[in-house]
């Protein structure tokens, strides 16, 4: 919609190396990017600093992942030290991560904690494909949006949330979600926030859409009313990445 502003993220997953890494970044620096979509990119952790360091001004840096704190969680990064080293935003709740384990409750309050150190949060739900077919792609989206809900304490931190809705079945397998099956869950979802927090943060909260998003799919989604733009997986390796950004015509 026109009253949010487009927002393209690239998630690069555990891919790169230093000099995949260069290659992206040049890439987009030297590429011309819709000026009214924000554009955050979200490399590997231990990449983050080098290229916050040499990505142009205008495109933002993001976590894959936080942890609540600082303290005895070995392997972890906490949203303290990224904040610390300058990142601004953090994905939480991927798919990925939550097939290893991560429950709503524990996504939802990895996201309230990163707020509240001042990153911005993209965070992350969808549906499996066992659960679409059995009919429940809104309980199971509505479920995990009310736990993030229950710990985002204030109107304010919804602010700095922005929703990724990535069907599961659509994570990295080239099954896209057509544009109305997105629109249907993306208009569900902002008619639930809207009855359960307020209209305020429904009419300004962005909805990502991610899943199997390519240069190819992803203007009709983008003409969508409730799509606010894509978390790009496998494509933001590429530099089709850049079409997908200025995909909002
Ligand atoms: C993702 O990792 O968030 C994602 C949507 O991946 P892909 O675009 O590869 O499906």
């Amino acid at each position: 919609s026109t009253a949010r502003k487009f927002i393209v993220g690239g998630n690069w997953k555990c891919n790169g190396s230093i000099a995949q890494t260069k290659e992206l970044v040049g890439i987009l620096n030297a590429s011309s990017l819709a000026s009214d979509t924000e554009v955050v990119i979200s490399p590997p952790s231990l990449y983050l600093q080098s290229v916050a360091s040499s990505i142009r001004p205008d495109v933002a840096v993001s976590s894959q992942d936080c942890w609540t704190g600082n303290g005895a969680h070995t392997g972890e990064t906490s949203a303290d030290m990224l904040k610390d080293m300058g990142v601004q935003w953090t994905i939480v709740g991927h798919s990925e991560r939550r097939q290893k384990g991560e429950t709503d409750e524990l996504c939802a309050k990895k996201a309230a904690y990163a707020i509240s150190k001042g990153l911005k949060v993209m965070a992350c739900i969808g549906e499996t494909r066992e659960e679409r077919e059995a009919g429940k792609t809104m309980e199971v989206v509505v479920r995990q949006m009310a736990a993030y809900k229950k710990h985002l304490d204030s109107s304010k931190a919804f602010d700095a949330f922005v929703v990724a809705y990535e069907p599961v079945w659509a994570i990295g397998t080239g099954l896209v979600a057509t544009p109305e099956e997105a629109q249907q869950v993306h208009k569900g979802l902002r008619d639930w926030v809207a009855n359960n927090i307020s209209s305020d943060v429904a009419a300004k909260l962005r909805i990502m859409y991610g899943g199997s998003v390519t240069a190819a799919s992803a203007p009709s989604l983008a003409s969508q009313p409730d799509i606010d733009g894509f978390l790009v997986g496998g494509a933001s390796l590429k530099p089709e990445f850049v079409s997908i950004v200025n995909a909002q015509g």
